[in-house]
């Protein structure tokens, strides 16, 4: 045998194209427990918000109420009226997509990938991407308010362009930072406390 023929080669041709998209969400979710240890929502939520208390009043006197039409359990709060789904108020609420797109999502913003190509790469409109850029955002905003930099800190800084504005139609360009640029510093002192990352929009970097 060919030691360059993949054995599953034959078997994934001969699929009819549904089966195939079944078996590519399987593997998709395979390689994503792989990577962050959940291969479907329900598994994270189980994992890191076990108790289901109502959103709206924080009672736990709440009980099962069937299933979302994306398959989520869905929950009736007794004391407020209320129902929600175990992602109700997560980055993940009315998603339609899967875990692994979204964890290939989060995974191409660590590295800056321009949200057109994150799009691109994720099979999600760019209007679908740029919402979900803002709710990852909107999530991790404010918790490194309190962190500190003490003694000796080191700061380096990069530039990354915000395409959503290059379609605004009152951009221009302008000398030093243009507007569309965002600036990202990061930092570390010595005793390896990280500001991981600070964002600023505008024509100047942030103060060090
Ligand atoms: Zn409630």
């Amino acid at each position: 045998m060919d030691r360059h023929l993949n054995p599953q080669s034959g078997y994934v041709d001969a699929l009819p194209y549904d089966d195939f998209k079944l078996l590519r969400s399987a593997v998709a979710a395979r390689g994503c427990k792989g990577k962050v240890g959940f291969s479907t929502y329900e598994e994270a939520i189980a994992a890191y918000r076990p108790n289901r208390i109502c959103p709206c009043c924080a009672s736990d006197n709440y009980r099962r109420d069937g299933s979302t039409p994306s398959g989520h359990q869905r929950y009736f709060c007794k004391a407020c009226n209320s129902r929600y789904s175990s992602l109700t108020g997560t980055v993940f609420e009315y998603s339609k997509k899967e875990l692994s797109t979204w964890v290939d999502f989060i995974t191409m913003m660590c590295h800056n990938v321009q949200v057109d190509t994150a799009a691109d790469m994720c099979g999600i409109s760019h209007h679908t991407a740029f919402g979900w850029r803002h709710r990852v955002m909107a999530t991790i905003d404010g918790y490194q308010d309190r962190i500190v930099l003490r003694d000796r800190v080191w700061i380096d800084e990069t530039y990354v362009t915000d395409t959503s504005l290059l379609g605004d139609s009152d951009w221009r360009p302008r000398r030093g930072l243009p507007r569309n640029k965002i600036c990202i510093a990061v930092g570390i002192d010595t005793r390896k406390t990280r500001l991981p990352s600070s964002a600023v929009m505008g024509s100047r970097p942030p103060n060090a």
